[in-house]
């Protein structure tokens, strides 16, 4: 197979380059390449192994004439409302990384350590869950499937790159663009638009993805999301319950065995996750695993990642390289 045609939605956005940085670090064959942005940044020029691409304003003449198997997006929910069913209607496979789609029953949500079969029964559309979910649920699924999970309880810190370029600018700059307050020396606990319940909702998505993606419509999660003054990485808290007894050993080695983790929990040596280890790698690092004696069957981790990489880029990318290993 010589490659594939391929259009990357947001092209100019923190998410949209590092789809670039991915797809050329795992070496995805593209034959053709197309860039799309807002019309702010149509004529800039993106550099990719070596060539110049234009970056070309989304439109629908524009998809139309560029027309391609595969199409990344990353540009917000509602650029992915509106475009998404565009390029399906122009044969396009849209693996979208917005919120726009995640709960719609008739597309996949996909992380491929935990259900890449799900992916195959798409209709066009594939979505990407959110960040602080995609973490979670690398870490839980190798627990689940040896220990069956009651109740889960995640208090995340959310770095700045989270919330984008705007985001990181408000961190640099002591501004207050992206945040409601300051985030320099600062946490806030509250992401995205609050909710009637009273959650907010990056804590309502990470509840309803984490039971779509596991397969456990019922399972009970409760989730804090906040946000704090570090440039890349997500960190999260994670209280696990399980339905009966439990073997920590067992955890730990089902996790050091399982795809896409890395275990780093060597208290003695102050040896646990963090952003500054996690920010530039793909994969999920799990580490401070230890019983809960609050609970009659609990544990406690902590797990970060790349929010950028396993929490948009890469993740989107791995779902790519499912469907094209279906059609070598
Ligand atoms: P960003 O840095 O602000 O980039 C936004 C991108 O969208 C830019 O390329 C922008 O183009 C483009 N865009 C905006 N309006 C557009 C329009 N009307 N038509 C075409 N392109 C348009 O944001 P980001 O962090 O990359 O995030 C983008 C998306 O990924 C969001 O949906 C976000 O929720 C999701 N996501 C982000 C993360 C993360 O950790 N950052 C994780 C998971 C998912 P211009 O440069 O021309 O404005």
């Amino acid at each position: 197979m010589n490659g594939i045609s391929l259009a990357i939605v947001g092209a100019t956005g923190a998410v949209g380059r590092k789809f670039l940085e991915v797809i050329e670090e795992r070496n995805v064959p593209i034959s053709k390449l197309v860039l799309f942005a807002s019309n702010h940044s149509a004529g800039k020029v993106i550099k990719f192994k070596g060539l110049e691409y234009l970056v070309l304003e989304l439109n629908e003449e524009n998809l139309i004439d560029n027309k391609v198997s595969y199409a990344l997006f990353s540009a917000g929910a509602n650029v992915s409302k509106t475009f998404a069913p565009l390029f399906v209607a122009n044969g396009t496979i849209v693996i979208d990384n917005s919120s726009a789609w995640r709960m719609d029953e008739t597309v996949p949500l996909v992380v491929p350590e935990v259900n890449p079969g799900d992916a195959y029964g798409h209709q066009g559309i594939i979505a990407n869950p959110n960040c602080s979910t995609i973490q979670a649920v690398v870490a839980l699924k190798p627990i689940h499937d040896i220990f069956p999970i009651k109740r889960v309880v995640i208090s995340t810190y959310q770095a700045v790159s989270g919330a984008g370029q705007a985001g990181i600018a408000d961190l640099v700059n002591a501004t207050t663009n992206k945040f409601p307050y300051p985030i320099n020396g600062n946490v806030i606990p509250h992401i995205d638009v609050f909710l009637a319940d009273g959650n907010t909702k990056e804590e309502d998505k990470m509840i309803r993805e984490m039971r779509k993606i596991m397969h456990l419509p019922h399972l009970k999660v409760s989730a804090t999301a906040v946000r704090v003054p570090v440039y890349n990485g997500h960190s999260e808290s994670i209280n696990v319950e399980f339905e009966k007894d439990y073997q920590l050993d067992q955890i730990r080695a089902a996790l050091a065995q399982a795809p896409g983790i890395i275990v780093k929990d060597n208290p003695t040596y102050n040896d646990y996750p963090m952003p500054v280890f996690a920010s530039g790698h793909d994969e999920v690092f799990v580490g401070r695993l230890r019983n809960d004696a609050s609970l009659e069957h609990g544990i406690n981790m902590f797990v970060v990642a790349d929010n950028i990489r396993k929490g948009a880029a890469t993740n989107a990318v791995q779902i790519l390289e499912l469907l094209v290993q279906e059609i070598r």
